[in-house]
């Protein structure tokens, strides 16, 4: 679509192909997914993601309010981690979202790990219930890629 669009059309297309249905309405219950297994990292061309938020300079201020906050603490194991195998553990590329054990009747927790964040915002865009809230963290703070 995109060849015709901008060699055939040179632009100049007369309408937008659009959706109907937002992103996280798309996302399938694990029960209807195959496994993907990926490669690991080589370290020259792919790298885990400790090290690509370490290249990104993120940086928030100490002791500020968490930019990222749950609107229900329940969802994310009830529901996330239920039906869809934890999604955010999986789709943040700063590795924001751990499920950990915790003394809880399912016997873990979300832990948001906000300082971290690269402000891609797919979680904001990809989480399935809509329930993470993702603000503006005080003070400017965030990534700093210095090079590009
Ligand atoms: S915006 Fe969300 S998905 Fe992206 S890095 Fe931050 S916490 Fe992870």
């Amino acid at each position: 679509m995109n060849g015709i669009e901008q060699f055939l059309l040179k632009g100049n297309v007369p309408r937008t192909l659009h959706r109907d249905k937002p992103d996280h309405s798309y996302l399938k219950p694990a029960a209807e997914c195959k496994p993907i297994v990926y490669p690991k990292p080589d370290g020259k061309l792919t790298f885990d993601r400790l090290s690509s938020v370490f290249i990104s300079n993120t940086n928030h201020e100490e002791h500020q309010p968490s930019h990222l906050t749950l609107r229900d603490a329940s969802v994310p194991v009830q529901v996330n981690l239920a039906k869809y195998a934890g999604p955010e553990a999986r789709y943040c590329p700063a590795g924001v979202y751990e499920f950990v054990p915790a003394d809880t009747p399912e016997g873990q927790r979300l832990q948001i790990n906000a300082q971290n964040c690269v402000h891609c915002k797919t979680c904001d865009i990809k989480d399935p219930t809509q329930n993470i809230v993702w603000i503006t963290p005080e003070g400017g703070g965030g990534p700093n890629y210095t090079n590009m």
